[in-house]
């Protein structure tokens, strides 16, 4: 009988370095709905850090000549398994982030979907032949694997985000290192049971725990076989990385902050701009990087849209990640209950008006009340700052030009969500908008099969796609005298 892969203490049992599970402790994994331990997992020093390397070196050859159907295979398989395992999985997701079992599902299915659609895109990567315009030569273009890969992921999808970069990564021939965040190490560390069960060669995959990021992390860059870095996180944390990686010339890609307007406008569709609302603000109980952050209200429909949100956010249920009954669950940290704490004083500080919500709720978990805030200035803090809570922030604006500047005033560029029901506005809007991506008339984006990624300081790079294999792959031009 096969185990509870929901059990935390399955997941515990060491680092997975070249098909071996290394045991160890260190670092406590809590559930943020009650404060509970759940797990220790491995703390590893510097040395488990190079180890990995030379797992993932070792392997490199071996994988890069397996034939592309080979590797698809694998990959299905492992969607396969992560579909079996769905529920368990959920269960093992909502225990380590706290995420409602409802968005837990979503995550689960959405990062297997990653697995599936690289098992598809491992058989056509892509390639170029040409005449040379001067008719000299021809030119010919081959897309290698980049290399031994580095996959940092945060914990507010603790499934998806490892899954979006191993898949391509492994379709393109690369093996790769993941460091999970340590706050959901051990969603990590089922995924890489369920790869060697669908077969991945020893090495391919390593994953690693660590407590001191900045040190392991600095030590496998500077290994020059480490060609990919891959982070998903803060753009703080990203700019630090992207400076560490400058040392060795590593080819990276970024996906960071974000702090996504969304803009209705007075001829929106009333009923499905709040739907779109609730799923753009309240996925993961707001902590999502394509959250709503800012909502920009045209003033003809503005009183509705906030009486509507209000009375949405009020009647959602808070509670544990793992009661059913759940609709918005905790929030990761203490730490992050008081930055949305300080976030709010700040707004109503300014002015702003708490319409529901506006506290963090008594108990042992790190729960925060849904809270809807209108008359929210320009100038508080939470109009330049990801909120990364269930917190909705109401501006108001006049006219398109007002909304697409107020839209544009920010650092990121990641996601925009735009409601109205005139299809050349969407697309004028759309253009206008200074983000990797746009939801017109939708409150969901994400999707495996579309290209991830944002702009200005969102990111470098995309993940998904067919574009996101080539993330992993360094063109290669030979001239050719035919
Ligand atoms: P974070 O603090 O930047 O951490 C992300 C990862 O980086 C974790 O694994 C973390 O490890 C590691 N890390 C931290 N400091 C490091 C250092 N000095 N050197 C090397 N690695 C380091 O972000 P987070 O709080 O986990 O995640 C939330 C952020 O991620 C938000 O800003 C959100 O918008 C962003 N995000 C972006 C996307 C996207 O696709 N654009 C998707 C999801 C989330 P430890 O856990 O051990 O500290």
């Amino acid at each position: 009988m096969n185990p509870d892969f929901s059990n935390p203490a399955l997941h515990s049992e060491g680092q997975y370095i070249g098909g071996r599970w290394l045991p160890g402790g260190g670092i406590p994994v809590t559930n943020p709905s009650t404060g509970a331990v759940l797990a220790e997992v491995p703390d590893a020093p510097v040395e488990v850090g190079l180890a990995a390397v030379e797992a993932a070196a070792a392997a490199a050859a071996g994988w890069r000549a397996t034939p592309p159907r080979q590797r698809s295979e694998i990959l299905r398989r492992w969607w396969a398994l992560m579909t079996e395992r769905a529920e368990e999985l959920a269960v093992l997701i909502s225990l380590e982030n706290g995420k409602a079992l409802a968005d837990a599902r979503g995550e689960v299915a959405y990062a297997a979907e990653f697995f599936r659609w690289y098992a598809e895109e491992a058989t056509r990567i892509p390639g170029e032949f040409r005449t040379a315009p001067s008719g000299a030569h021809r030119i010919l273009v081959d897309h290698e694997p980049i290399g031994v890969s580095l996959l940092i992921t945060p914990w507010n999808f603790p499934a998806a985000m490892a899954t979006r970069k191993i898949g391509p990564a492994l379709a393109a021939g690369c093996t790769v290192i993941l460091k999970p965040a340590s706050e959901t190490p051990l969603t990590a560390f089922a995924m890489a049971r369920l790869g060697e069960e669908a077969g991945v060669p020893p090495g391919v995959v390593n994953v690693l725990t660590t407590s001191q990021p900045g040190a392991v992390v600095s030590a496998i860059l500077a290994d020059p076989r480490v060609r990919k870095l891959s982070f998903t996180g803060s753009t703080p944390v990203g700019r630090l990385l992207l400076a560490e990686a400058a040392k060795s010339v590593v080819s990276c890609s970024m996906e960071l902050g974000g702090n996504a307007p969304f803009l209705v406008f007075d001829d929106a569709d009333l009923p499905a701009a709040l739907d779109g609302a609730m799923v753009a603000k309240m996925r993961n109980a707001g902590e999502a990087c394509t959250a709503a952050n800012r909502f920009y209200v045209q003033d003809g429909i503005h009183d509705a849209f906030v009486a509507g949100l209000t009375e949405r956010m009020a009647a959602l249920r808070v509670g544990a990640g793992t009661d059913p009954a759940t609709q918005c669950g905790p929030m990761i940290t203490a730490k992050a209950v008081a930055k949305i704490e300080g976030l709010v004083a700040d707004a109503v500080a300014r002015g702003a008006r708490v319409r529901t919500g506006g506290a963090a709720l008594d108990g042992a978990g790190n729960f925060y009340a849904p809270t809807v805030l209108d008359n929210v200035l320009a100038s508080a803090a939470m109009a330049r700052e990801e909120i990364f809570g269930p917190v909705a922030a109401v501006y108001r604006f006049s006219d398109e030009a007002e909304a697409i500047r107020l839209a544009n005033d920010t650092e990121y560029g990641l996601a925009a969500y735009v409601y109205t029901s005139d299809l050349q506005r969407a697309f004028r809007v759309g253009r206008a908008l200074e983000s990797g991506m746009v939801a017109l008339n939708r409150g969901l984006m994400s999707d495996p099969a579309a290209p991830f990624g944002g702009a200005k300081q969102s990111g470098l790079g995309r993940e998904g796609g067919t574009t996101g294999i080539l993330e992993f792959m360094e063109a290669k031009y030979y001239a050719v005298d035919i």
